[in-house]
Formats: structure tokens, C-alpha cells, sequence
């Protein structure tokens, strides 16, 4: 009975160490894709617009990262964005997301479009502190105006440094930089952090707006947050509306501005242009 067990034991172990090499190979494998694919360029930016309440007009986009791969297709940041996190990968990534974005926006301004562009970073992007100079090169390089460049980083990362954060975050701000806290409501911010961190807008998380026509805790929170914002004299949008109902109760409650399905999902560069930029006279420069 005892060898049995023995054996048994031996067994589970053997079974236990060719999984976990497996696992660590798949992992090393995922992670050379990743970074051939930040290498080869084989990733792409979708746009999604952000609409202004008041006016009712777009203001902006957001952009998402997806990969091209060459067999599956397009690959959403959710699969990779927390692999790049974890190996180190995501300031590389970052750095293209930079330079692509900045390089569409550039674009869309020289054909006299005017709108902002908000571009995802991660916490570790601002540890890293070499964000502030980088930003500050890309800014002169391309000799962007201020105050049309946006970052956007996840409330939960971004409270577990608020003093590094805050003094990092001051720096861009100062170049002409907005900064949003991304899916706000999330996380666990602390109200006195929320205080001392130099951030311009709030975003609330989709978590909030999906059930708020029929969940009136949601409207609650929402409007809660929309107080906190114009308290600290931030801006607030709203994430992932998807009907009107949802937008009306947005509107009411004072919300800033919206993102979501109702009006369109992340779509590649030339769709977006076509359908919110050259049919949308109104947001063109005054300049041009
Ligand atoms: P996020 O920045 O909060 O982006 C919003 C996500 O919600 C996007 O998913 C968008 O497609 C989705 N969304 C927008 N409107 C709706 C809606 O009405 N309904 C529903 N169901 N979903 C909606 P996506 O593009 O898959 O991005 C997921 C997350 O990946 C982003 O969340 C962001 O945290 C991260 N991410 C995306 N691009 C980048 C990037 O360039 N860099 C970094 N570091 N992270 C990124
Ligand atoms: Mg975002
Ligand atoms: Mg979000």
C-alpha cells in the first residue's frame, strides 16, 4: 500500500512539474510573439469617438491597441496587454502606441481636423520615469500643439504610488498633457489620494453604466462620482454606453462626455475618419 502511494505521489508529481514546464514554455513562447509582433509592427490602433454632451459633437478619440496576427487575425489588448505588464514588454509597446498615435493625430490635423486623442498607458510606463521626457520629445519632434494629447491610466495601478505618481503626472500635465483616471470606480481609490493626484478627467467605468437604467445603486454611484469630479474640478465620461436610455440618464445626471457602442465600437483609422471626421465639418480648425 505504501509503494503504491509512493508511487502515486511520484506520479502526481511528474504530472505537476510537465504541466508547469509546459506552462512556462507556452508562456516564453507567448512572450516571443509579442515582442516579434512590437518588432515587425504587427499591431494597429482603433478609434473610438468621444462625444460632448452640450454640443452633442465629437471631441476626441480613444485609441485601443490591437495585434494583427498573421493567422488568427485581429487580437484584442485584453489577451496581451496583461502579458506585456507582466514581462516587461509593455514600454515598448507603449513607445509604439506613442509614435503611432501621435504620428494619426498629426494627420487628421494637417487635413484641419481638430479633436483630441487619448492614448493608453500603463503605471509602469510612469515608474519607468522616462515617460515625462519621451513625451516631452515626441511633443517638439512633431511640434504637436498642447492640449490635444490625452493618457489614460487604470485607476487601480495608478493610487498604489500617489506621490510618484503625483510629481511624474505634474511634469506631463505641464506639457500640455491631460491626464484621465481609466475606469474609475474600479479600483479602491482612496478620497485623499483622488485629492492629490493632478488628475484632469474621470472616467467612469462601463461597471456602472450598464445596468444604470434599471439599477438605481448605479445612478447613485454615477452621480456620486460626477459630484466628486466637479468638486475637484475634474471632467468626467461616461465608459461603454450602449442605449439612449443609458445616454439620457448619463446627460441628466451631468455627465461631460461619453464613449460606447451606441455611437460606434473602436474601428481601424480610415473608417473613422470617413464616418466622424469628414462628415463632421463642425470640428474642423479654425485655422484651416
Ligand atoms: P479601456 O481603456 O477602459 O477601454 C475601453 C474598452 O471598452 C475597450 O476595449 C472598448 O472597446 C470597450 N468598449 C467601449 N465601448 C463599449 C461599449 O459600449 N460596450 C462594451 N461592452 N465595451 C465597450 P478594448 O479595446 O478591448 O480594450 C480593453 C482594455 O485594454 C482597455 O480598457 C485598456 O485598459 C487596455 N488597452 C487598450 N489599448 C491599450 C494600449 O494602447 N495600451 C495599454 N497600456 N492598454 C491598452
Ligand atoms: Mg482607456
Ligand atoms: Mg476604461
Amino acid at each position: 500500500m505504501e509503494i503504491v502511494l509512493h508511487k502515486e505521489k511520484r506520479n502526481d508529481y511528474c504530472f505537476y512539474q510537465t504541466d508547469m514546464e509546459a506552462e512556462i514554455a507556452e508562456r516564453l513562447e507567448m512572450e516571443r510573439e509579442l515582442r516579434q509582433a512590437i518588432e515587425r509592427d504587427d499591431l494597429v490602433l482603433f478609434y473610438q469617438p468621444k462625444m460632448d454632451f452640450k454640443t452633442g459633437l465629437l471631441i476626441g478619440a480613444e485609441a485601443l491597441v490591437r495585434r494583427e496576427h498573421p493567422g488568427e487575425g485581429i487580437i484584442g489588448p485584453n489577451v496581451f496587454i496583461p502579458l506585456a505588464e507582466e514581462s516587461g514588454l509593455i514600454n515598448k509597446l507603449s513607445d509604439w502606441v506613442l509614435e503611432e498615435g501621435v504620428r494619426q493625430l498629426k494627420t487628421w490635423i494637417s487635413r484641419g481636423y481638430k479633436l483630441t486623442l487619448a492614448l493608453n498607458l500603463s503605471v509602469k510606463d510612469l515608474i519607468a520615469e522616462e515617460l515625462y521626457s519621451q513625451l516631452e520629445n515626441l511633443m517638439k519632434r512633431n511640434k504637436l500643439p498642447r492640449n490635444l494629447l490625452e493618457i489614460e491610466i487604470t485607476e487601480s495601478t495608478l493610487m498604489n504610488h500617489p506621490e510618484l505618481m503625483s510629481t511624474e503626472l505634474m511634469k506631463i500635465k505641464d506639457l500640455g498633457i491631460s491626464v484621465a483616471m481609466d475606469d474609475f470606480g474600479s479600483g479602491y481609490s482612496s478620497l485623499n489620494n483622488l485629492r492629490r493626484l493632478p488628475v484632469d478627467v474621470l472616467k467612469i467605468d462601463r461597471s456602472f453604466i450598464q445596468d444604470i437604467e434599471t439599477d438605481p445603486s448605479d445612478g447613485a454611484i454615477v452621480s456620486g462620482i460626477i459630484a466628486l469630479a466637479g468638486t475637484l474640478s475634474m471632467e468626467t465620461v461616461a465608459e461603454g454606453a450602449e442605449t439612449e436610455g443609458q445616454k439620457k440618464i448619463l446627460k441628466n445626471l451631468g455627465c461631460n462626455s461619453f464613449q460606447g457602442y451606441l455611437v460606434a465600437k473602436p474601428q481601424p483609422a480610415d473608417q473613422f475618419e470617413a464616418q466622424f471626421l469628414v462628415n463632421n465639418k463642425t470640428t474642423l480648425l479654425d485655422t484651416h
